[in-house]
């Protein structure tokens, strides 16, 4: 028969990998917290048309990238609906904004999500069907400050703490505005005017977003490409005055709070829903794929989507990136804390029942515990037990009856009886 296989593009993780996600995860729920974020869970697919008119057609991710399927109807109630596995969740966070009415208490929603994304890219290292985000948007009306400069200051410092706390310290905040709703369609008439010249001489991707989505050239990595692309209008150059002084707020907020940035005139994200500040965190180590997260301000995303006003600013960071980041630390950590605290070896099938009880005994008391098996000779439990523990309790007939048990410390080959009362005790201070 032939073996099945995780499809392209999809992983498993596996211990001890999954205790470095467990630790990413748990270190964004503590900083997300310390900001007064609350967690959102929307679900893993959704009507199309949520990302056609938020994302955008012409995006790579709406135009080749989505996974989507015609659901059939399971009675005659039903129509026949087109679904989509999420390929982000920005959209799936402000539908359930708009659904919950979440704005009319009038305060700012600020919400948090971790979880898979899934598109149908090339994969690569760092770079998945199957991929993990953990983002956070502040969401709200006009009326409670959404539109403000400072909420893109504090998420952008927020982002450094937290990239901090992970001990991920060598990154670049790449910044930069790409103007409001009417500003963007001005800038991308002029790029598309200055593009008529040059595009026949630049590589077939930009020949083709030079027609079908101008915006995409600026992304282009093609090392010949850089001279003229550098060449072309800045959207610097097409804001207006609201956007220009909203944009110099951002910078002067984050100077004061001494978080660095790089301003990019070219980055242009690829999701259409973005106005104003634009960002991302890339990280040298990351090879290609060097994006840590990206996120950015959309003022009018809910409405695009049948909401009403409700601007906002979020990000996504890519978990399987940020794992990538640390996993050269991580290493060589095949310590101590990778193991159990004690493996319990019962001498005998008659005594597992009671080596069980005692195993109980010691995980209540809050020990890491391996449980062996009667049936193991001493010298295969002794061999599990190194592998698997930084200590071997002995539990035979003597042990029950006596209460005195015999502890092998592996480290210090330091060996006892201890009283079975005082065996955790005894365990933890190894
Ligand atoms: P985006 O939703 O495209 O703005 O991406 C936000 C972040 O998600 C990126 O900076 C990456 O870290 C991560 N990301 C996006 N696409 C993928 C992918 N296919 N595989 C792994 N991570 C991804």
């Amino acid at each position: 028969m032939s073996q099945i296989k995780a499809v392209r593009g999809t992983r498993d993780l596996l211990p001890p990998e999954t205790k470095l996600w467990n630790h990413i995860e748990a270190t964004a729920r503590r900083v997300f917290a310390r900001y007064a974020f609350g967690e959102i869970r929307t679900p893993i697919f959704e009507d199309t048309q949520l990302f056609s008119r938020s994302v955008g057609e012409e995006t790579d991710i709406v135009s080749k990238e989505m996974y989507t399927w015609e659901d059939r109807p399971r009675a005659q109630s039903e129509k026949a609906q087109s679904l989509t596995l999420r390929p982000e969740n920005t959209a799936g966070v402000v539908r359930a904004y708009i659904e919950h009415n979440l704005g009319d208490a009038g305060l700012l929603q600020k919400l948090y999500y971790i979880g898979p994304q899934f598109r149908r890219e090339r994969p690569q290292k760092g770079r998945y069907r199957q991929f993990f985000q953990i983002g956070a948007e502040v969401i709200g009306p006009p009326s409670a400050g959404s539109e403000s400069p400072l909420r893109d200051a504090e998420v952008l410092e927020m982002l450094a703490t937290l990239l901090g706390e992970l001990g991920i310290a060598d990154w670049t905040l790449e910044l930069n505005s790409v103007g409001s709703a009417q500003d963007r369609p001005k800038y991308v008439q002029a790029l598309r005017e200055a593009l008529v010249g040059i595009a026949p001489t630049l590589c077939v991707d930009c020949q083709r977003r030079a027609v079908t989505n101008p915006l995409r050239v600026l992304d282009c990595k093609v090392p010949e490409d850089q001279e003229k692309i550098h060449a072309l209008p800045k959207i610097a150059d097409f804001l207006d005055d609201d956007s220009r002084a909203h944009f110099a707020a951002v910078r002067a907020a984050l100077d004061a709070c001494g978080v660095s940035y790089h301003v990019n005139p070219r980055l242009v994200r690829g999701l259409d829903y973005y106005t104003r500040t634009t960002f991302e965190f890339t990280h040298g180590g990351l090879g290609a794929q060097n994006a840590l997260l990206g996120g950015g301000r959309y003022d009018g995303l809910s409405e695009a989507i049948g909401g009403p006003k409700a601007p906002g600013i979020g990000f996504a960071i890519g978990a399987d990136r940020l794992v990538l980041t640390l996993q050269t630390a991580a290493s060589g950590d095949r310590s101590a804390s990778a193991l159990a605290d004690v493996y319990v070896a019962p001498l005998g099938e008659a005594q597992q029942a009671q080596a069980l009880v005692l195993a109980r005994e010691l995980r209540r008391a809050g020990l890491r515990v391996e449980l062996g098996d009667g049936t193991f000779r001493l010298k295969k439990s002794f061999e599990f037990g190194n592998k698997l523990a930084r200590a071997i309790v002995l539990f035979g007939e003597d042990e029950a009856r006596s209460g005195q048990i015999a502890v092998k410390k592996f480290a210090t080959g330091e060996q006892a009886k201890v009283p079975r009362g005082e065996l955790a005790e005894v365990l933890r201070k190894s």
